[in-house]
């Protein structure tokens, strides 16, 4: 069943706290900008102020150089093989295999394999990925929240801002098609997509709602055990996807996103039953969009709790003081990746808990 729901209104917060820190700080970054950064950002072709922010999270500029170096790479993609299609994951790969691909299993995901070698058809039009064999990612990192929400046959599961659906097929492949998943987006032309490959990966268990995702509380009550909100982002984690994000982003787009992000954070935590876990996640390393969101948030719900990502895969702890901002210290248990680092896009994941 599809719900499309066109008009909405929804109410500001209102309130100032983390988000309200960071209306300053874009001015503060860009004086805090010298010689160094100015010509690390004018060779890479980045703006002035995206340096001094990178130094700050990484520690040096000899890292931030190997972070824009590894931007410049393109990322390796990966496909999750779908079990809700094929029961014998090995017949998807060796079928890919027998097209000359060569494949490397990813070691914390069940299902999933890095593309080492393409074959003769490009991934997006074997015969296997049109029966709904497998879900083509254009990194490996997205695969972490579904993971480190660990949904079970028996939930009630809110995927917010879900098109086009790679989270949401994969978090009903891990439910086995039982329980429910509600996905909600806001873009008609992405809600589109996440239609297709809900039908292509023959998912059965998701209602797709086309609304905006700060109403879901509003329709649902607080009804759901788990929740997924994979946040719109600046993108700043995937350079080597879009490097128009060097210059198309100035501060006060991070902090418009931010404050979006807060909202629609806010209403997943209340659409989600006391005990439920909620994962909040981006694809992107500003802790504008990361941190400071989450901190917001915790605050201005005063019933959720960070707790540490329980995934199989060594993440770096989150940000917890930015240019002088102190931030909570249980911001340390949310986890990040860099390209440098872990090999995959940059992104963000925290776990949150609503108290009993
Ligand atoms: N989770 C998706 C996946 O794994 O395929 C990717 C989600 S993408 C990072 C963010 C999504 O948020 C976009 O599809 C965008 O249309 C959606 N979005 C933006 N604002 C929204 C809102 N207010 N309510 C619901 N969805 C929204």
């Amino acid at each position: 069943m599809v719900i499309v729901i066109v008009r909405c209104v929804v109410a500001s917060s209102g309130k100032a706290g983390f988000s309200g820190l960071l209306k300053d700080l874009g001015g503060r970054i860009l004086r805090s900008a010298d010689h160094e950064t100015r010509r690390i950002a004018s060779r890479y072709g980045y703006l002035d102020y995206m340096i001094p922010r990178y130094r700050e999270i990484l520690g040096d500029l000899s890292e931030v150089v190997e972070m824009l170096e590894a931007f410049e790479k393109p990322l390796v993609k990966s496909v999750r093989i779908n079990t809700l299609r094929f029961r014998d994951i090995n017949e998807v790969v060796d079928r890919l295999e027998m097209l000359g691909y060569k494949l490397s299993k990813i070691p914390w995901e069940r299902f999933s394999y890095v593309i080492v070698e393409q074959g003769r058809v490009p991934p997006g039009a074997t015969h296997e990925f049109l029966l709904g064999g497998y879900y083509l990612y254009r990194g490996i990192a997205s695969l972490i929240p579904p993971i480190a929400l660990n949904p079970s046959p028996s939930d009630r599961v809110i995927d917010n801002a879900a098109a086009p659906g790679g989270k949401t097929t994969h978090i009903a492949q891990l439910m086995g098609n039982s329980g429910v998943v509600v996905a909600v987006d806001v873009s008609r032309e992405r809600f589109r997509a996440l239609r297709t490959n809900l039908e292509r990966m023959g998912v059965e268990n998701v209602l797709a709602l086309r609304t905006d995702g700060r109403r879901v509380p509003e329709l649902f009550g607080t009804y759901f055990t788990k929740a997924l909100l994979d946040a719109p982002c600046t993108g700043e984690g995937i350079i080597q996807l879009d490097p128009s994000r060097k210059t198309k982003t100035v501060f006060d787009d991070l902090v418009r996103a931010h404050l979006r992000q807060v909202q629609l954070l806010l209403a997943t935590i209340r659409a989600t039953v006391p005990g439920g876990r909620i994962v909040y996640s981006t694809c992107s390393i500003a802790p504008e969009e990361d941190e400071f969101t989450v901190a917001e948030a915790i605050e201005e719900a005063g019933n959720v709790r960070i707790v540490k990502p329980d995934i199989p895969l060594k993440l770096d702890p989150g940000i917890t003081e930015y240019f002088g901002i102190r931030l909570p210290e249980e911001l340390k248990y949310c986890g990040r990746t860099y390209p440098h680092r872990h090999g995959m896009e940059g992104f963000f994941v925290c776990v949150l808990e609503k108290e009993l």
